[in-house]
């Protein structure tokens, strides 16, 4: 039996649900295939669980600083169950609020794996269904390395299903994924070592936030161990035991967590009978319109490789659906100046070109930095501090900002404005020209000398 559509979109996470969605409004006959859970990595095992941890974290800090605001009581035990299965009923709310939103966008859901037959035929359970356009939405997983043993290790969706906060516990990686879970498990009671095969974290970023980053996780407690990477993990009594390749004594953690990057998902999808082309990585080759090499098929989000953010498979879903059905021919997503929060503690907020990209891409000469190092007002009181660090990053006679890069409290809510300044090509003195708002962090950005 044969089903006709107008629209198939494979995966129902944010991508393909914002495409689908956006496509029915304009009238079109959607089909959405997931396999899994709607709502994709970032619901599930992503963005939502990770943000509930980390506001659990930062609870934590509260209570650490409470005394210092005259709060006498001890902090309160901390039930981890309890939390996991407040922000597990939490996303299964969410999953119904996804499948209610597309039945009233007249979006027809099937659940399981998609396979192309072809260019215009996609099959899943046995059923064969058709349509003039198809997006692949299909997004990735966790990476693991090939080394003995790597299986004794977990991901990030293993940390999601701890029942129990580890009490030892290694996490692997340098980026995202290994810094935020870094910071909540070492607030919420674990002892952290991040194993880092080089020297820095987010090396995608300006080098300044990195380097503070680092000294954050030194100051919280973390064990950072720089220039190791594991060789190979084996069966212990209570966990697993880690050898590395260096002279590093070998080490037992009751859990260790690979953070070292993704995959698309393209397994089962029989890319090669439609003849799409996918990179070295994996990664599916788009345009900058979304479109495969194959006419009518479309790819958007994390199986592209482009910038894994969950608002950026959004972007480029809903600009692809009022492209294709909205008659908006040159509608498609800009890649730059993309703001983007590293969720540790303190976050880290940053958009537009680092310091090191604007020198490389304009001049040394053309380019001027303002920076900003400071204690918040909240650390006032308090005997611990926390310091801000902010960087203005300007090119030209203008000085038009062209990077803003914040790690300190607040930052992660203090970026969006500053956004859509950048984006608006502002110059400093347009920052400057800006009253501020005080006493406040962000203050700051518009009144550095
Ligand atoms: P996904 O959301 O992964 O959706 C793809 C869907 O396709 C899945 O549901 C999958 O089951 C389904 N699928 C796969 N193959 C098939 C098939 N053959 N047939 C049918 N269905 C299929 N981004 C942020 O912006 N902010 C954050 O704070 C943030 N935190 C993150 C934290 C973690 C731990 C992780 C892992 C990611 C985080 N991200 C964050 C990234 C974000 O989750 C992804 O960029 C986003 O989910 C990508 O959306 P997508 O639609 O491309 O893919
Ligand atoms: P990232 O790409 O951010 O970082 C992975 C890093 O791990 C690499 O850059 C590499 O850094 C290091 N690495 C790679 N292989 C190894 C290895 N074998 N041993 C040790 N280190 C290794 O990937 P993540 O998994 O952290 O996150 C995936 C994506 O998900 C992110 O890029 C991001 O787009 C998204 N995400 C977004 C979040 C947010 O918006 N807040 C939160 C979480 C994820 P190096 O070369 O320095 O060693």
């Amino acid at each position: 039996m044969k089903s006709k559509f107008d629209f198939i979109v494979i995966g129902g996470g944010s991508g393909g649900v914002a495409t689908a969605r956006r496509a029915a409004q304009y009238g079109v006959k959607v089909l959405l295939i997931e396999e899994g859970r709607l709502g994709g990595t970032c619901v599930n095992v992503g963005c939502v669980p990770k943000k509930i941890m980390w506001h659990a974290a930062q609870i934590k800090h509260a209570f650490g600083d409470a005394p210092g605001y005259g709060f006498e009581a001890a902090a309160p035990a901390h039930d981890w169950g309890k939390l996991v299965a407040r922000r597990e009923a939490y996303i299964q709310r969410l999953n119904g609020i996804y499948a209610n939103n597309l039945a009233s966008a007249g979006v027809t859901v099937v659940a399981g794996q998609a396979s192309m037959l072809d260019g215009k035929r996609v099959n899943v359970n046995g059923q064969e269904y058709n349509a003039e356009h198809i997006l692949i939405a299909t997004g990735g997983h966790p990476s693991w390395p090939e080394i003995p043993g790597a299986a004794l290790g977990t991901d990030s969706d293993g940390f999601f299903a701890l029942e129990a906060c580890p009490k030892n516990v290694a996490i692997v990686g340098s980026g995202y994924i290994a810094v935020e879970l870094a910071g909540v498990l070492q607030t919420l009671g674990a002892n952290v070592t991040l194993l880092l095969r080089k020297t820095h974290v987010v090396k995608q970023f300006d080098a300044m936030l990195g380097e503070k980053l680092l000294d954050h996780l030194y100051e919280s407690g973390v064990n950072v161990v720089t220039e190791t990477e594991v060789a190979s993990l084996c069966q212990a009594d209570a966990g697993v035991h880690v050898e590395y390749d260096t002279g590093r004594s070998a080490e037992t953690f009751d859990t260790l967590i690979w953070a070292i990057g993704r995959n698309s998902n393209i397994h089962g999808l029989n890319l090669e009978t439609a003849g799409i082309d996918v990179d070295a990585k994996g990664n599916i080759q788009t345009d900058k319109y979304q479109n495969t090499n194959v006419p009518g098929i479309y790819a958007v989000g994390d199986v592209t490789g482009r910038l894994e953010l969950t608002p950026v498979a959004i972007a480029a879903g809903r600009r692809l659906a009022d492209r294709l059905f909205n008659s908006q021919t040159e509608r498609h997503l800009d890649y730059e100046n993309v703001p983007t929060v590293v969720f540790t503690h303190p976050p880290i907020g940053t958009v537009g070109l680092s310091e090191a990209d604007a020198r490389k891409q304009f001049g040394e000469a053309e380019v001027k930095v303002y920076t900003s190092h400071f204690n918040a007002l909240y650390y006032g009181v308090l005997e611990h501090k926390s310091p801000t660090d902010m960087k203005l990053v300007c090119v030209g006679k203008q000085e038009k900002v062209v990077g803003v890069h914040v790690i300190g409290e607040g930052a992660d809510e203090m970026l969006q404005g500053f956004a859509v300044a950048v984006r608006m090509g502002a110059t400093k003195a347009d920052f400057d020209d800006t009253v501020a708002i005080h006493p406040t962090s962000a203050e700051e950005l518009v009144t550095m000398k």
